[in-house]
């Protein structure tokens, strides 16, 4: 986050660097152009004070004097003209005023230079006449002087207007640019706090909802995930309860087959469901032959044992879709959704056979031989309720206990026999 304010920070160094940077270069090229300048006009000052001087002093010091002073100016001119200038015709200007002192130098060394014996008249003539053209000399100079000075503060204020651009425009890029990073910043970290946050509260939901299956998928590795984590494996414990509850609720807990509830409800359904799709639902009752004799000859764990052991044949012998429960004691219903009278009479007496001929395990070294006797109703052939259909099928198990056991016997059987 702090990015963005360091970019604003260097980019406003940065330009103000620049500024400070081209106003000084603009104000040496100014100087450099305008000391000699300056200083030729001060030499000039001095020549015409050595012209000036009347013979007092020697003739022989005051051209050595005035030598110099013009060896001086001559010099800064020279210095001024290898300077560059930003005024195009400044050097048209010095040339001018170059040429107008050489004229002048001339005349001064002839004045310094000449005898005091000299006609005293004429070299006063002629000092003023030096006098006077150095003035204009001088003028010029100063006009020069002005015009440089004139041209520098346009550049200046032309530089300035540059930079002020300049500036303005790097301080809107990096304003743009610090904004943008800023944007990019705040999304990137509200995604990162937004999203987990969203994926937890609808794992919650779900929760809420029942759906203990939901599992929420966090793909970073932070609180966030290690929160998704614990919730992940609270919902898979609550899922594992969920499971072991409705077990323990549906199936009977020594066969593992559906409880007599269970078959209640599922009677109920296949009942309801055969009646509005007009198809038929028979119902098998098994209970085992002299079950009581096999406690009291092998005990009751030996039983026990049994009782599992016909519970995995009978749902061996049925269709996946068909509902095997033990409905209590050695008795157990099996429920054949869309099964004909047909049908459900071959699975039964398929059943009958297989517990009659297959080999019933009692314990780890035994095995004994059991049979069942079977009772068979169908709707809507036999029976036109859901309680008749039971009570139809419990009499033909009765009756096959009558008949001699080991045997399986139809509702219709049950009606020629007895009226029930
Ligand atoms: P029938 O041929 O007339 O059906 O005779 P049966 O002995 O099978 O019938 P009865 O009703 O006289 O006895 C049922 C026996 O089933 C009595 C009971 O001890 C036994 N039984 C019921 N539930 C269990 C159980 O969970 N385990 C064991 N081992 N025996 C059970
Ligand atoms: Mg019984
Ligand atoms: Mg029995």
């Amino acid at each position: 986050m702090l990015v963005p304010f360091l970019l604003l920070a260097g980019g406003a160094l940065v330009s103000f660097e620049g500024a400070i940077d081209s106003f000084e270069k603009q104000e040496n090229v100014g100087l450099e152009e305008l000391f000699p300048l300056a200083r030729i006009e001060g030499l000039m000052l001095d020549i015409s004070g050595v012209v000036n001087v009347e013979d007092t002093a020697s003739k022989k010091v005051s051209v050595a004097k005035f030598k110099k002073t013009a060896a001086d100016i001559n010099y800064n001119f020279k210095i001024i003209l290898t300077r560059p200038s930003q005024l195009p015709e400044r050097n048209e200007s010095i040339y001018r005023i170059q040429e107008e002192w050489n004229q002048l130098e001339d005349l001064g060394l002839e004045i310094v230079g000449s005898s005091s014996q000299a006609y005293k008249a004429d070299k006063t003539a002629k000092i003023s006449e030096f006098q006077l053209k150095l003035q204009e000399i001088l003028q010029n100079v100063q006009e020069l002087n002005y015009r440089l000075i004139a041209f520098q503060n346009t550049e200046n204020l032309r530089q300035a207007q540059l930079v002020r651009g300049r500036v303005r425009l790097l301080v809107a890029i990096i304003f743009l640019l610090a904004l943008t990073i800023a944007v990019i910043c705040a999304y990137a970290l509200s995604r990162s706090i937004l999203v987990p946050l969203y994926r937890l509260q609808e794992g919650v939901k779900h929760l809420a909802d029942g759906n203990l299956k939901y599992r929420i998928k966090l793909k970073t590795q932070d609180e966030f995930s290690r929160l998704a984590n614990t919730f992940n494996a609270m919902a898979g414990s609550l899922e594992q309860s969920q499971t072991d509850l409705e077990r323990l609720a549906t199936l009977d807990g020594l066969t593992e087959v559906y409880n007599r509830r269970e078959f209640n409800r599922w009677l109920s359904v296949e009942f309801e469901r055969s009646r509005r799709d007009e198809h038929p639902v028979s119902l098998i009752m098994v209970d085992l032959d002299h079950f009581k004799q096999l406690n009291d000859t092998y005990g009751h764990q030996a039983g026990d044992e049994a009782l599992c052991c016909v519970a995995q044949l009978l749902r061996k012998e049925v269709r996946p879709g068909d509902i095997v429960s033990r409905y209590g004691g050695e008795e157990f219903a099996i429920i054949l959704p869309k099964s004909s009278v047909e049908d459900s009479v071959a699975v039964a007496h398929r059943i009958r056979r297989e517990i009659a001929i297959q080999p019933i395990r009692i314990s780890s070294e035994d095995r004994i031989h059991l049979t069942a006797s079977l009772g068979l109703a169908t709707f809507p052939s036999d029976v036109q309720s859901e309680e008749a259909l039971l009570r139809k099928a419990d009499q033909a198990l009765f009756q096959a206990k009558k008949l001699g056991r080991n045997r399986v016997c139809l509702a219709t059987e049950v009606s020629r026999s007895s009226p029930g």
